[in-house]
């Protein structure tokens, strides 16, 4: 008797102490690491690790760090982390899913003077399967490429390694705060029935891109760029013209 309740105790304790709650770097919301993506004062360097299931190799590896690049000011440079990954999950995925399973393959975000976003292309679909890919906190990201797959129309155009590579870059302009997600944009380019997204259908943060109607809205060529308006939103966020609410650190 004496000896069980020494054991809980000390496992709450440990509990306590150890990495579980109280070290716990904050997730935070999608955009709320914009600015230590923007801007050097704090990041000198940038790592994006896909971690992927065997079979599920993302396409836009290195397109993301392009477009990482071009907006982003990281003087020791931007890494591509490629790692397979068992999440040993194969139906449906809810977004606490997918934190879950980026904090356990992955690491903090934010542990040195590298910044560090996941970007998950697990099996299976979203619970929504209409979700092609979903941005869930500050640093995490996940692709549904089966989801692309289906939602190729019959005529191929554009193809699932186009919409992929579409989709891939859209979830990371959610970590990047656009639209309108941890700034307000001094142009008017939110679409009001679709929050947090563009309403130029020439820009990588249009609604549609992350659903899977996408194959029935575009037949052709499909925007994997941010537009002008998305990129001064940008710039007003790096030189500090425009106000950034709930960022993770300065
Ligand atoms: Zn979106």
């Amino acid at each position: 008797m004496v000896f069980v309740i020494f054991v809980i105790i000390t496992s709450s304790m440990s509990g306590c102490f150890g990495s579980d709650e109280l070290f716990d770097e904050s997730r935070g919301i999608p955009g709320g690491l914009a600015l230590a993506c923007l801007q050097d004062d704090k990041f000198e360097k940038m790592k994006i690790h896909f971690l992927f299931e065997n079979g599920y190799d993302p396409v836009a590896m290195e397109l993301v760090k392009t477009r990482l690049t071009q907006v982003c000011d990281k003087p020791d440079g931007v890494q591509i982390i490629a790692n397979e990954v068992d999440f040993a999950e194969d139906n449906s995925w809810t977004a606490d899913d997918v934190r879950d399973a980026r904090w356990k393959h992955g690491d903090d975000a934010m542990g040195s003077s590298t910044l560090n976003w996941y970007l998950l292309f697990p099996k299976g679909t979203y619970d929504d399967e209409s979700v092609l890919g979903v941005a869930v906190d500050a640093s995490t990201v996940a692709v549904f490429k089966d989801s692309i797959d289906e939602s190729v129309n019959f005529l191929g155009r554009p193809s699932a390694d186009e919409i992929e590579r579409a989709v891939t870059v859209h979830e990371v302009g959610h970590l990047l705060g656009l639209v309108n997600l941890v700034y307000q944009s001094p142009i008017d380019h939110e679409d009001p029935d679709h929050p947090g997204h563009s309403s130029n259908d020439d820009s990588v943060m249009y609604w549609a891109i992350e659903s899977s109607s996408i194959g029935n809205i575009f037949s052709g060529s499909i925007p994997d760029d941010f537009d002008s308006d998305d990129k001064s939103d940008l710039e007003g966020m790096a030189s500090g013209e425009l106000k950034c609410s709930d960022q993770l650190w300065s």
